[in-house]
């Protein structure tokens, strides 16, 4: 299993830049900037509820799970931490203090470039399935792609299913865009 060197993640500019995620895609984003510091790169993350690490992290790693005080999602795409917790600072060597992305079910979007990072976690889209439309067509229909696994009605939960707790649209957007392909920022590209 691969072992990142925490200290030596240097922080990254474009981290710590507020984006526009805040505003969400109206399916109700409640993400908050937290206070708490990423203790490997520095930058600050969104809070997630309690229920996000206790339902992404592989089983073995939930016990570790603490219900009190609060995790920080670190959206660093160079940063191998996923969640902080806000006693991180105070406690460094207690368990349940960082996690990091190999602790995870899934890869996280905005940490991971391979074809089977999901880009949509609740209807299973992935990286490699959006290259290839796009290989093949010059743009991809995410939300088609997303009600291939979506049953008539089903609705998203994001915060069990998305490392980040939170609607994929805003990463899927920065993601399209950094594909070059003109996406439109009032469409609404989870369906939720
Ligand atoms: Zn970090």
């Amino acid at each position: 299993m691969r072992r990142f060197e925490i200290a030596s993640i240097a922080p990254t500019e474009s981290c710590c830049t507020p984006t526009d995620a805040e505003e969400g895609c109206g399916c109700g984003s409640t993400a908050q900037r937290s206070v708490v510091a990423c203790p490997a790169c520095g930058c600050h993350g969104t809070t997630v509820n309690t229920t996000t690490p206790s339902s992404t992290l592989r089983a073995i790693h939930r016990s570790s799970v603490r219900e009190e005080g609060v995790y920080t999602f670190c959206e660093s795409p160079n940063c191998p931490v996923v969640y902080y917790h806000s006693d991180q600072q105070q406690n460094p060597g207690n368990t349940g203090m960082l996690f990091t992305v190999e602790q995870l079910i899934n890869r996280v979007t905005v940490k991971d470039d391979s074809q089977k990072t999901p880009l949509c976690y609740c209807f299973k889209v992935l990286k490699g399935e959006a290259l290839d439309e796009i290989a093949r067509t010059g743009s991809v229909d995410i939300i088609a792609l997303m009600n291939r696994r979506r049953r008539p009605g089903q609705e998203c939960f994001c915060e069990i299913s998305n490392p980040r707790g939170d609607c994929c649209t805003e990463d899927i957007r920065n993601w399209l865009t950094a594909q070059g392909l003109d996406v439109d920022r009032n469409e609404d590209l989870c369906g939720c």
